[in-house]
């Protein structure tokens, strides 16, 4: 079963998906992450993952039939702003903590490994600004594309993590 996670950044997907990982493909979940490493590197790769991501929407729908479900994180924008801002990432887990609503046990240090947590450069309210304006332009109508087709279940991502957790089972079950 392929289940796929869209909402805008900071909506909670990259928190929520260790939950479903290993029963669902979701392979796609992590590559933002190297993709922008990629890119950011200038290296081949990253000019070829540049395009592919111009590409990325068009890839999805093309693939619409092979998607069993889009679970959508609703979410206002409103909200995106403090969650961005205070997001903080392991970044070899991917284990992403929050300075006020998921805090680490020491503040910058990874509960698990112990190493050091990091802060993205384009968490910032002002990038994060155009990140949504090309969410609006860009994902949204992918969304309306698998809603069409029937496969999309809203998530209300506003809820507090072990809320959306229990909606994202309930979504699956
Ligand atoms: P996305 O992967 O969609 O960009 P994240 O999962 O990284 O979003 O979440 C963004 C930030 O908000 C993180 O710092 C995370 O700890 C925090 N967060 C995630 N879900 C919630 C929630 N339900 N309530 C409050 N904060 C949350
Ligand atoms: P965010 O963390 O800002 O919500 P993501 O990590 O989901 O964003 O993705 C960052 C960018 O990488 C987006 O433009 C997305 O379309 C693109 N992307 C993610 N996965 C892939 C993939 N497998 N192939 C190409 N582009 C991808």
């Amino acid at each position: 079963k392929r289940v796929i996670l869209i909402g805008p950044p900071g909506s909670g997907k990259g928190t929520q998906s260790p939950i479903i990982k290993d029963e669902y493909c979701l392979c796609h979940l992590a590559t933002g992450d190297m993709l922008r490493a990629a890119v950011s590197a200038k290296t081949p790769l990253g000019i070829k993952a540049r395009e592919a991501m111009d590409k990325l929407d068009e890839m999805l729908a093309n693939q619409g039939t092979k998607v069993d479900m889009v679970l959508n994180f609703a979410i206002d924008d409103a909200v995106l702003e403090e969650r961005i801002t205070g997001r903080w990432i392991h970044p070899s887990s991917g284990r992403t903590y929050h300075s006020k609503f998921a805090p680490p046990k020491v503040p910058g240090v990874d509960d698990v490994t112990g190493e050091p947590l990091t802060q993205r450069k384009d968490d910032t309210a002002a990038v994060l600004k155009s990140r949504l304006e090309a969410f609006h332009r860009q994902t949204q109508p992918v969304i309306d594309y698998y809603a069409q087709k029937g496969v999309v279940k809203n998530i209300p991502a506003e809820k507090p993590p072990q809320e959306v957790t229990s909606e994202v089972q309930k979504a699956l079950s």
